[in-house]
């Protein structure tokens, strides 16, 4: 089975919560997250279908495990959400849905994307350089339109597809408790 998730990121990649310690209490307090599951994986709270509304009727929208279920093994059947902690640098997350960008510069399709974050060097920020052109672009100047993001910190809401539902306003407005900015979000499937 294929995992999907809807990722909330902050916009600006540097950013990150200054109080880590509060994100979890916050998520609660809104309803997003009810208790913990497993890990950093949260059930979901008392709010999720209003903060996170599924677009037309969706009749199969299961908010619970299954008795034993285990994410590991059988994808995520079940809508949860995952907060884990923040990275020292930002990271690019894409998956095999992410689409491919443009060139800025030339407007050319980047095709080459995906090998060239193959290939760069981990640990300093992710750039991808323009095969046509040659120029170098950091993977946040470049339009993925929703199916990436270069982030320090994320929230995962898993099994939800691609444009099945969406962030309300009033959630993207409540992360703003979290001092990082305006939030933005993507979807991704592994
Ligand atoms: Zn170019």
């Amino acid at each position: 089975m294929q995992a999907q998730r809807l990722v909330l990121y902050p916009r600006d990649p540097e950013r990150a919560p200054r109080d880590a310690d509060r994100i979890l209490d916050g998520l609660r307090e809104i309803g997003l997250i009810a208790g913990p599951w497993r890990g950093d994986r949260h059930l979901a709270g008392p709010r999720f279908l209003e903060l996170i509304p599924f677009l037309g009727c969706s009749p199969h929208v299961r908010l619970e495990p299954n008795p034993g279920e285990d994410p590991q093994d059988a994808g995520q059947g079940f809508c949860h959400v995952q907060v884990p902690d923040c990275t020292p640098m930002p990271r690019f997350l894409y998956g095999t849905n992410t689409k491919t960008p443009r060139c800025p510069a030339c407007r050319e399709a980047m095709t080459g994307w995906r090998a060239s974050i193959g290939a760069a060097a981990p640990g300093g920020p992710p750039t991808l350089r323009c095969e046509d052109c040659g120029e170098p672009w950091a993977t946040v100047d470049l339009a993925w339109r929703r199916s990436a993001c270069t982030a320090r910190f994320i929230i995962s809401v898993w099994d939800i597809f691609e444009g099945e539902a969406r962030p309300a306003r009033a959630l993207l407005e409540q992360l703003d408790w979290l001092d990082a900015g305006p939030w933005d979000f993507c979807y991704l499937r592994d």
